[in-house]
């Protein structure tokens, strides 16, 4: 099929955020053949395939125009952005929007018995990391001076070899800095999965669904964490239930059959609802408390 006119996005071949951006895909709406080993998804219903690959090279597809979208780490998006400018290379991508997963920070590590008061603990000392240039840019902002040494991975075993004082490495949980006996002591970034776009103008159908896309994307990440909410409610409590109940606009109230004291109170909460507030609610006098997933949802 013509590459006019189908969008490509390019994706983790295998790794963290794999199984989210595909996920993410399905959530659109796409429906895809994915076969062993293959590279190219073809979107069976929508013009939209995916490209599965390394996530280190997801900016530079999108900047070749291999790819019109990507799906990769804001962590793999500011090192590439801060390698093309030292390059003197036009960092030809643009963020579109953050995705609400693969949340994580890079940060720097010391040894559980290093003495740490601040960055200035640092000066003077190796720093092991697979991202030099946000580390070198990280120290020229705090005024810091140190041997920047670049790893292409296992960086947390590097103080343990010798090959460097401290580490500069991603982190989530602190599980992998636990076991290796590092204590996590400065953030120098907070990441999450973002979508990144050609800068260069797509042909009109193309754009167009890509425009689509972002509506759906919206969509989904609003349903992710609303919840349509139930519950019968006395007339009297009513004001007291519509400020309970967590991001919700305009409930629907809806008579019950026999009863004129009590009615239904239906309502999209576009946050998630805590045991909290249900007890909360409860105790405003509201009984039959039911809430629900939302699948869809388009604002
Ligand atoms: P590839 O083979 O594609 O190069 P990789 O080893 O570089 O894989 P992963 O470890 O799968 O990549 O991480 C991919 C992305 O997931 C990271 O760039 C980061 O944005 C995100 N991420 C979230 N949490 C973590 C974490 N605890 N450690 C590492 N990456 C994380
Ligand atoms: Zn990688």
């Amino acid at each position: 099929m013509d590459r006019e006119e189908r969008l490509r996005v390019a994706v983790q071949k295998s790794g963290r955020l794999t199984d989210h951006s595909l996920d993410l895909m399905s959530r659109c709406g796409l429906k895809y053949s994915r076969g062993k080993d293959q590279l190219l998804c073809y979107g069976e219903n929508m013009p939209l395939d995916v490209l599965l690959v390394r996530d280190d090279d997801i900016p530079d597809l999108v900047r070749e125009d291999v790819c019109d979208l990507g799906i990769v780490g804001g962590n793999v998006v500011h090192e590439k952005r801060l390698g093309f400018m030292a390059r003197g290379v036009e960092p030809l991508f643009e963020v579109l929007q953050p995705l609400d997963f693969g949340r994580c920070r890079l940060s720097i590590a010391v040894p559980d018995q290093f003495r740490y008061e601040g960055p200035a603990s640092i000066d003077g000392l190796r720093i092991a990391t697979t991202y030099p240039h946000t580390v070198a840019d990280w120290l020229e902002r705090t005024g810091i001076k140190a041997e920047v040494v670049t790893l292409s991975g296992a960086v947390e075993i590097a103080p343990r070899l010798g090959r460097a004082d401290v580490i500069c490495d991603l982190v989530s949980t602190g599980s992998t800095l636990q076991a290796n006996h590092l204590r996590e002591v400065e953030v120098v970034l907070q990441s999450q999965a973002m979508l990144i776009r050609t800068p260069v103008p797509l042909p009109q159908a193309k754009e167009d669904w890509l425009r689509r896309i972002l509506l759906r994307i919206d969509g989904v990440q609003l349903v992710t964490e609303s919840k349509y909410i139930m519950l019968h409610a006395p007339r009297a409590a009513l004001p007291e239930i519509r400020r309970l109940l967590p991001g919700s606009e305009y409930p629907t109230i809806v008579p019950l059959e026999g009863t004129t004291e009590k009615v239904a109170v239906h309502a999209v909460c576009r946050e998630n609802v805590f045991w909290e507030t249900l007890e909360s609610l409860k105790a405003a006098g509201a009984s039959a408390l039911l809430v629900l997933p939302v699948e869809k949802m388009l604002p």
